[in-house]
């Protein structure tokens, strides 16, 4: 790489997703000069990127008015109905009003590092396609989603839950046509620690494993996400924090610069595993779906003891807890709309953000929509208010919840019986009057088996015995009784367990060893090991023997957690989780800490990132071979060849080498292999002559195993597939979203430095091989064209040829060209733009819309017709050229042909730089 080049800015936002454009979007719009970096090859983060197309909660106002509107117009132009909104025509608008708002933006560029002057941050270095770039800026956002630029700058963060820092599942989403829509499926992939390069990577291979699955049971998708969805991440730690009570009470806070509407979601059944209150919450109350207003505070934006720094997107400061509710896409715009509008003001009147007088920025707010007026002026919540009832209409507060005691516990048997158990139990009048308690307890035995269940709850909350015998005798009948239908919501008898576990009453531990013996599934088993575990200290010790025995004896089974599912019912062995918790446990029961750490010593190296993790948690006497994760540059490992680039001649050349018994790493700056194919979309493939062997036919095996080629065509996300397969067969270790920094020569081997979004790692190997060829997407003056598919209510057929049609477009030279589809029902659309169109090099997209129009408007394009996706990246660099020389479609063959002959030069060690 060559020297670092240096630019400035006055606001600089690091992030182009959900909260990041809109932060962009609205500091252009306040007059400042913005530069905005996105590690994806195109805008919009989870909604484009990652496959959520679709509001789920959030709450309305502001620029995304605009943004859906715009949206909405670009969908109609590309036709089809599409669930939720359409990605892609979101993708092209957010493009265009970058651009028209003049904001300068780097795509595939990713940064790395922080450039602090004394607690400040003052810029930051980026990789981009065309180098390394310094950037200084007067106010930085970071809206990385996982706070990675407050970790670079040594700030302060919470990581996962508390007992084993497991953060909520993420997903990887195929998009597909579903009921004549253009959808995606959100099904959940398991678990991943967005910080762990490795385990980002292994999430990424498995993700795709449950794409497969897909195929098998009969779906074909037409894309899968370039990014995975990540729920939870670390939270930073803000001048202002977000607490559990502020969120159910939706308490006035006097900075608020938004309001989010949500539901908590933990995203996984394993609730036992979560704090006291999710246990709560969601398992005993079944408030899975209850929908929670609250005010989000300017302070939770401003990471403590960093400045020049706003924080914008999931990883706000707020309890865990909260952090399940305030993230969905419509709130992350406006927190992002307000970190933008911030960071603008703040330069405007030469104030830091911390500085910046909150009044006049929720004047600016309320002005924009993004707040209302009457919000800054509220003086209750909105979610503790009864609507009907004895207390319909009346703002209560905890601290007088004792006075009403006889009118709340009326609503434990009506729908909104959780504001009254969260009122009463916990206030701390109630928990001190002793009419309180006579009046609940009289409660355990009237009404219906809910209303009784409410009271019980109340007691425990408020910490009250007289519950005990109510819950044991729950527990002894084996109560399947429920307070939701929701399938988070558990049985009383284990929800009882949990009440036993607030009161630190060891009462049920007999019947918990008892519980064990019988072999429950994954889900019951935590909250049995949660209540052991908690009450472990105050038992005999014939108590701990017996705990101990039934633990122990469960723990053999050899199905232990295989019945867990996640959401979307697909089944993840909780079996890691369980034999932690249960060595954990042990250890705390028989005071040997060796016990157990047969299978945990092994959890100990486990290849699962978020295992070693749990590891480092539970079992903190073990030593975790994780990765260094503060500080110092972590070596990521050592290999005897270093491949770098996914593209199909180094997939090939990776195989073959591993196949030789080297020891290998294929390094790619995206999540994807054979990345010509599977991100450019470059799909005729005519195969090769069958007497060449090698790799390359394995790979070919594959792709027909896979059914990932027809003779004539690639499937882009089927040949991913295969090449997933090929190089786990070869034993190749895959660094997805890396890209090589610098290479640094030591003895006897080389250092690469590769940059992540997480920052920077070091790779050792004997030997490195290429560079890829990659287009550049930002900035050069080259060539491109951009793919996008198109699908339709019926068949393509004949309709789906159209050869290279020149189009003058605003007074230069476009060229169109459609061509078939692997599927019948899909066809490809590419749009080439010239030379001398550079500045469109990196929002190829923005041509899209009037193409489609244009070819509507000629009639190659039929009504039924709609674009569905736009490809990943242009055609690699030269491609055009290589075409242009031999003549269309025959170069395409011709050149998928080449790559792979290239990548059986693997075969010969000695020939491999091929690239050089
Ligand atoms: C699987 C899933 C399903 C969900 N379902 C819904 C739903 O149905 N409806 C809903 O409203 N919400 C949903 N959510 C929640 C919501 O989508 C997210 O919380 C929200 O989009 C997060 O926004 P963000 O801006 O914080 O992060 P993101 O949108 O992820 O944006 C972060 C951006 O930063 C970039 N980046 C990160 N690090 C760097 C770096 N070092 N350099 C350069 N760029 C970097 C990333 O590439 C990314 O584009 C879902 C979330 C997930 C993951």
């Amino acid at each position: 790489m060559g020297q670092s080049k240096s630019v400035r800015t006055e606001v600089l936002v690091v992030g182009g997703g959900t909260a990041g454009c809109m932060a962009a979007i609205a500091a252009a719009e306040e007059g400042a000069k913005v530069i905005l970096i996105e590690n994806d090859t195109a805008l919009g983060g989870v909604a484009t990127r990652g496959g959520i197309h679709r509001y789920y909660y959030g709450s309305p106002g502001g620029l995304q008015e605009e943004i859906d509107r715009r949206t909405a117009e670009a969908a109609a132009i590309f036709g089809g109905k599409t669930k939720g909104f359409h990605p892609d025509a979101k993708r092209v608008v957010l493009a265009a009003l970058c651009r028209e708002k003049g904001i300068e933006v780097y795509l595939n560029s990713v940064v790395y590092e922080v450039i602090k002057e004394a607690e400040n941050v003052a810029g930051v270095r980026v990789l981009t396609p065309d180098g390394q770039l310094e950037i200084h800026a007067q106010v930085t956002i970071d809206s990385t989603g996982n706070a990675h630029l407050v970790r670079m700058a040594g700030g302060r963060l919470r990581y996962g839950r508390g007992l084993d820092g497991v953060y909520h599942n993420y997903s990887f989403i195929p998009r597909r046509v579903l009921d004549g829509e253009i959808g995606y499926d959100n099904l959940d992939a398991g678990w991943v620690d967005p910080y762990d390069p490795w385990d980002v990577s292994r999430a990424f291979i498995r993700g795709r494993e449950w794409v497969r699955e897909g195929y098998a049971q009969g779906a074909h998708y037409f894309a899968v996400s370039s990014m995975l969805g990540v729920r939870e991440g670390g939270l930073i730690e803000g001048d202002a924090t977000i607490t559990l009570e502020d969120y159910i009470e939706d308490r006035p806070s006097p900075e608020v610069i938004c309001r989010s509407y949500s539901h908590l979601d933990n995203h996984g059944f394993d609730t036992g595993n979560e704090s006291e209150f999710s246990q709560l919450w969601i398992a005993v109350m079944g408030l899975f779906v209850k929908g929670l207003w609250c005010d989000i505070p300017y302070g939770a934006l401003l990471p403590a003891g960093i400045g020049n720094l706003l924080v914008a997107g999931r990883a706000l400061s707020v309890d865990r807890d909260v952090g399940m509710g305030v993230r969905m896409q419509k709130d992350m715009h406006k927190v992002g709309e307000a970190a933008g509008v911030a960071a603008a003001m703040s330069i405007r009147y030469g104030f830091s953000p911390r500085e910046l007088d909150r009044s006049g920025l929720q004047k600016r707010l309320v002005e924009r929509g993004v707040l209302e007026t009457e919000e800054l002026q509220r003086t209750h919540g909105r979610n503790l208010r009864f609507k009907r009832g004895g207390l319909a209409g009346v703002e209560l507060r905890r601290e007088n919840a004792a006075s009403h005691a006889e009118q709340l516990a009326y609503y434990f048997g009506t729908d909104e019986r959780w504001k009254a158990v969260w009122l009463l139990g916990s206030s701390a009048e109630a928990a001190q009057d002793r009419q309180v308690a006579v009046l609940l307890e009289s409660k355990l035995y009237e009404g219906t088996p809910e209303a009784r269940f409410c009271a019980a709850i109340t007691l425990a909350m408020l910490g009250r015995e007289e519950a005990i015998p109510y819950l044991l005798e729950r527990i002894t009948a084996k109560d399947m009784n429920k307070l939701s239908n929701h399938p988070k919501c558990v049985p009383f008898w284990i929800a009882s367990f949990v009440l036993l576990r607030m009161l630190k009453s060891t009462a049920g531990v007999s019947q918990a060893a008892a519980a064990f013996k019988e072999q429950p599934g994954a889900v019951h088993s935590t909250y049995l090991l949660d209540y052991l575990s908690a009450v472990c200290p105050m038992l005999s010790a014939g108590e701990r023997a017996e705990a101990a025995g039934a633990v122990e004896a469960w723990l053999s089974s050899s199905e232990l957690g295989m019945d867990y599912q996640m959401h979307g019912d697909r089944p993840e062995s909780l079996g890691w989780s369980l034999e932690l918790r249960a060595a954990a446990l042990l250890a705390k029961l028989t005071g040997e800490q060796g016990w157990g750490i047969g299978g945990a010593a092994g959890a100990a190296a486990d290849p699962r990132g978020y295992v070693r993790n749990a590891v480092a948690r539970l079992l903190p006497w073990s030593e975790t071979g994780m990765p260094v994760k503060e500080g110092a540059v972590p070596l990521l490992g050592e290999f005897d060849i270093a491949v770098i680039g996914a593209g199909t001649a180094e997939v090939i050349g990776a195989a073959a080498l591993g196949r030789q018994g080297r020891k290998v790493v294929l390094i790619a700056d995206g999540s994807a292999l054979m990345t010509e194919v599977t991100r450019s979309r470059v799909t005729y493939f005519k195969g090769l002559d069958e007497s060449a062997g090698g790799v390359a036919y394995e790979l070919i095996d594959l792709l027909r195993q896979e059914g990932a080629w027809n003779g004539e065509q690639l499937e882009p996300v089927l040949v991913q597939l295969a090449a997933d397969r090929l190089l786990q067969n070869a034993g190749v270790s895959v660094l997805y979203e890396a890209r090589c920094l610098e290479e640094k020569k030591a003895v006897g081997r080389s250092l690469i430095e590769v940059a992540y979004k997480n920052g920077k790692g070091l790779v050792a190997a004997g030997r490195i091989i290429g560079q890829a060829d990659r287009a550049g997407v930002k900035g050069q003056a080259v060539p491109g064209t951009l793919t996008a598919v198109l699908i339709s209510s019926g068949s393509f057929g004949e309709t789906a040829e159209c050869s290279w049609m020149e189009w003058n477009h605003g007074g230069k030279r476009l060229s169109l060209r459609l061509r078939p589809g692997y599927y019948p029902e899909e066809a490809y659309l590419d749009v080439r733009w010239p030379l001398e169109f550079a500045e469109l090099a990196g929002t190829g997209e923005l041509l899209m819309l009037p193409a489609v129009e244009k070819l509507r408007n000629l009639g190659v394009i039929s009504d039924g017709a709609a674009l569905a996706y736009i490809a990943d990246e242009p055609w690699p660099e030269g491609l055009s050229d290589r075409l242009e020389a031999a003549g269309g479609e025959k170069a395409e063959r011709l050149w998928i042909t080449l790559q792979i002959a290239a990548g059986l030069n693997a075969a010969a060690p000695e020939r491999l730089d091929w690239q050089k």
